[in-house]
C-alpha cells in the first residue's frame, strides 16, 4: 500500500493483481461484518486506500475502473485538485461555528453560485443542509409553508432518500422501506413518463398523471409536486418531451410548487448544468445534492424567493447545515466545472457512450432500452422473447464487470437497469476501456 495519494495523477490504468475481491479486502470485510449493522450493504467490498481520474485503487493494489462515481458524486473526480486545496486551506482555518450561529461567507457564497446558476431568472434565496433526503424533507416544508396546503405528489418510480417522509415518497419497497413503516401522511404516487414501457407522448403521459392528481389528491389539499427530472434510483428514466414542462405549467396554473430533485442529475451529470435546463420549464425549487461538492456531505433547496421566505426565522436550518468545509468545496467543484468546461465533457461522455451502447444493444437483442443524457446512461436488460425484466442477468453482469476491474452499479425498480456514472475526470482512454469490458461481460453472459 505505497501509493495512497489520490487525485486525477493516480495512475490512470485498470491493474488487477488478485481476484476481486483481493485477500486483504475479504478481510476487511469479515471486520466489517462483525463490526457494522448488517443494514449497511456494500455493493463491491473492495476497500478502498486512494481514487482519482477514473480510477479506484484497493487495499490490494488493484485499479478499478469507476463507472458509479460513488452513486453521481465525485463527478469533478474524486480529490478534485481544487476542492483538496479549498478544503485543506478551510480545515486549517475553522471547521466548524455552526451558520445560525455565528456565520461565515462559504455559505453566503454557495447560496450565490446556486442563485446564480439553477434555472431560472427570478429572484431566488438558497438553503444548505447535509443530504439530499434532508434537503428533500426541507423542500416539502418550504412548499408547506407557502402554500398553507399539505399533499405531496411523488411518481413512480421515484428515490427521494430514506428519512421517514422520503421513504413516503421513494416507490420501491425493498430494501428502501419494507419494515420501517409506519410512514409520513399527505404523500400520493401518480403515473411516471416512461417511454420504454408505456409508450405515451410526454403530454399524453402528463394528462394521465394530472388527472390522478386531480381525482385523487384535490388541487386545493396540494402544496408540492416532486419528481427527478431523470430518474436515478428508479432506473435512469428520461420521461418523454413535454412531460416535465406539462407539469411544471399545471403547477403554476394551480399555486403548486414544483420541485425538480437533482440530487441525482445535478452538477453538469447530465450535459447541462441541471438536467432541467434540458427540459422547456423552470422549477419553482431544485434540491441538489450528490455532484455539489466533491464528496463532501452537502446539499441544497433554491428556489423562488416568496416561496423560501416563507417559512419563519428558526424554521429551517441544522446543525452541520452548510459545514465550512463542505461550501469551501462547493465552491471549488463550481469553479472546476466552468473552469474545464464539464458540461462541455459530460456531453463528450454521452457521444462515445451512446456510439458504442448503440452497437451493443444492436447485436445483443437482451438490452431492451439504452438511455439517459451526459454522464448518465443507463441499459435495461430485458428477456428478448418477452421484453420481461431480467434482474438476474443484471446482476451477473454487474458481478463479472466487477471482477474485470470495472466499477457498475445496478437500479430500477426491477433491479434490471445497468447504470453508469463516470467521473467528468475520466479520461478518453478509461472510458473505452470500460465499454470494452462490458462489451466482453455481455459477450461471455
Ligand atoms: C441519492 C438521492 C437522494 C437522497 O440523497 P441522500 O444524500 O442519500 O440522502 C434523493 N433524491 C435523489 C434523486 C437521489 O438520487
Amino acid at each position: 500500500m505505497s501509493d495512497t495519494t489520490g487525485g486525477p495523477n493516480l495512475t490512470q490504468q485498470r491493474i488487477l493483481t488478485t481476484a476481486i475481491p483481493g485477500p486483504k479486502s475479504i478481510e476487511l470485510q469479515a471486520r466489517k461484518q462483525a463490526a457494522v449493522a448488517a443494514g449497511v450493504g456494500t455493493t463491491l467490498p473492495v476497500y478502498v486506500v486512494a481514487a482519482g481520474g477514473g480510477v479506484v485503487l484497493d487495499v490490494d493494489g488493484n485499479s478499478l475502473i469507476d463507472f458509479g462515481s460513488g452513486i453521481a458524486v465525485v463527478t469533478v473526480g474524486n480529490s478534485a485538485p481544487r476542492v483538496v486545496e479549498a478544503v485543506s486551506e478551510q480545515v486549517q482555518a475553522f471547521t466548524h461555528t455552526c451558520f445560525m450561529i455565528t456565520p461565515y461567507d462559504g455559505y453566503v457564497r454557495v447560496a450565490e453560485a446556486l442563485n446564480r446558476l439553477t434555472p431560472g431568472d427570478h429572484e431566488k434565496r438558497t438553503a444548505l443542509f447535509n443530504s439530499g433526503a434532508e434537503a428533500v424533507e426541507n423542500a416539502v416544508k418550504i412548499a408547506r409553508q407557502h402554500t398553507k396546503r399539505q399533499g405531496v405528489v411523488v411518481f413512480d418510480h421515484a428515490y427521494h432518500g430514506r428519512t421517514n417522509l422520503t421513504m413516503a415518497m421513494t416507490a420501491k419497497n425493498m430494501p428502501y422501506k419494507s419494515g420501517f413503516g409506519p410512514f409520513a401522511g399527505e404523500v400520493y404516487r401518480a403515473p411516471l413518463s416512461y417511454p420504454y414501457r408505456d409508450g405515451l407522448d410526454g403530454a399524453t403521459a402528463a394528462a394521465r398523471a394530472i388527472n390522478v392528481i386531480e381525482k385523487q389528491v384535490g388541487v386545493e389539499n396540494l402544496a408540492a409536486v416532486v419528481i427527478e427530472p431523470i430518474q436515478g434510483e428508479g432506473g435512469f428514466i428520461v420521461p418523454a418531451p413535454g412531460f416535465i414542462a406539462a407539469l411544471v405549467q399545471w403547477c403554476r396554473d394551480n399555486s403548486v410548487v414544483f420541485v425538480a430533485d437533482e440530487v441525482q442529475t445535478g452538477f453538469a451529470r447530465t450535459g447541462a448544468l441541471f438536467a432541467m435546463d434540458h427540459e422547456d420549464a423552470v422549477p419553482d425549487l431544485i434540491v441538489t445534492a450528490k455532484g455539489i461538492a466533491g464528496g463532501l456531505p452537502l446539499a441544497a433547496v433554491t428556489g423562488r424567493a416568496e416561496m423560501m421566505d416563507a417559512p419563519h426565522v428558526g424554521g429551517l436550518g441544522g446543525t452541520y447545515g452548510g459545514n465550512p468545509l463542505a461550501c469551501a468545496a462547493a465552491l471549488a467543484v463550481i469553479e472546476t466545472i466552468e473552469a474545464d468546461d464539464l458540461v462541455g465533457r459530460a456531453r463528450a461522455i454521452e457521444a462515445t457512450m451512446m456510439e458504442r451502447l448503440t452497437a451493443l444493444a444492436e447485436r445483443d437483442a437482451r438490452v431492451g432500452d439504452l438511455r439517459g443524457r451526459g454522464a448518465m446512461i443507463a441499459i435495461e436488460l430485458v428477456d428478448p422473447a418477452t421484453g420481461a425484466p431480467d434482474a438476474d442477468l443484471t446482476k451477473a453482469v454487474a458481478a463479472a464487470a466487477h471482477q474485470r476491474g470495472l466499477i457498475v452499479l445496478t437500479c430500477g425498480t426491477e433491479g434490471n437497469v445497468l447504470r453508469f456514472l463516470p467521473p467528468l475526470a475520466m479520461p478518453d482512454h478509461l472510458l473505452t476501456e470500460g465499454l470494452d469490458v462490458l462489451d466482453e461481460v455481455f459477450a461471455n453472459a
